[in-house]
């Protein structure tokens, strides 16, 4: 529903650079993989794009408008962060509605929350726990809650930073499968980001690798692969 575009976005934490005149394109729809080591700018590619981070030059367009200026809730996309956080009162199923009853994601009838919640907790696997309470999850199934809060609402763009991160290996091997088939179907775009170069080779239409806030490599899985 939205292409992403960054143009030559630089971006310095007080002395420290984070990006250096970093281009990338995200085609509509397409599911785009950044992979780099810790400290690349990942998160700061994210938080550019979302609006939460200032940047010091160059530009973002999301569907093809300047978001110059633009407010984060304006921008129409969605970013999970790898620190995710849950209402600790409120059951999952609760922590998936708020999302929805939010005024500025237009309103859904209680048929239409309850249908979204339930398609969103089949694919992440968590169904049968929509009437625990965070506290009653181990970290795996609160980061899939903290993920379906993303996904259960309709965005432009998914901004997704390392989502998987602390699954045990393998729930991270079966949810990089039902989170590609996902992106498939809701052909959402989606902006992924990890340090896991099985993962992004794994999920990526394409991918980026980012070292000291530069874009080394761009390509489809194949074309990454087959470079030294
Ligand atoms: P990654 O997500 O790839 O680990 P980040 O975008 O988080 O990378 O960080 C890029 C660089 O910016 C790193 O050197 C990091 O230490 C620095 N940085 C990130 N956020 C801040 C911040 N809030 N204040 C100061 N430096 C920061
Ligand atoms: P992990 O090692 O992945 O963190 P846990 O040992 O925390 O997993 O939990 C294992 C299982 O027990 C999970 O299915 C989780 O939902 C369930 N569980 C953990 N704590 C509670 C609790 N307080 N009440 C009910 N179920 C729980």
């Amino acid at each position: 529903m939205a292409s992403l575009t960054l143009d030559g976005v630089t971006k310095s934490y007080g002395k420290t650079r984070a990006l250096t005149e970093l281009s990338l394109s995200v085609g509509d729809g397409e599911f785009f993989v950044i992979l780099g080591p810790s400290g690349a700018g990942k998160t700061t590619t994210l938080k550019s794009v979302a609006g939460l981070e200032p940047i010091d030059d160059g530009s973002v367009h999301i569907g093809g408008t300047d978001m110059a200026g633009v407010e984060p809730y304006r921008r129409n996309v969605a970013m999970a962060f790898e620190s995710y956080a849950l209402y600790p009162q409120k059951t999952v199923h609760d922590n998936l509605a708020s999302p929805l009853r939010s005024g500025r994601t237009g309103t859904y009838s209680r048929a239409e929350q309850d249908e979204r919640i339930r398609e969103v907790t089949e694919t992440l696997g968590i169904a049968h726990l929509r009437s625990r309470f965070p506290r009653e999850l181990s970290n795996g199934q609160r980061q899939r809650v903290a993920l379906g809060r993303v996904l259960v609402r309709p965005a432009g763009a998914y901004l997704l930073d390392e989502p998987l991160s602390h699954l045990d290996a393998k729930l991270r091997a079966a949810m990089r499968a039902e989170l590609k088939q996902l992106g498939a179907m809701s052909s959402t775009t989606t902006l992924y980001v990890t340090h896991d170069y099985q993962e992004a080779l794994a999920l990526g239409d394409r991918i980026a690798v980012l070292r000291a806030g530069q874009v080394v490599q761009v390509g489809t899985a194949a074309q990454i692969w087959s470079r030294p």
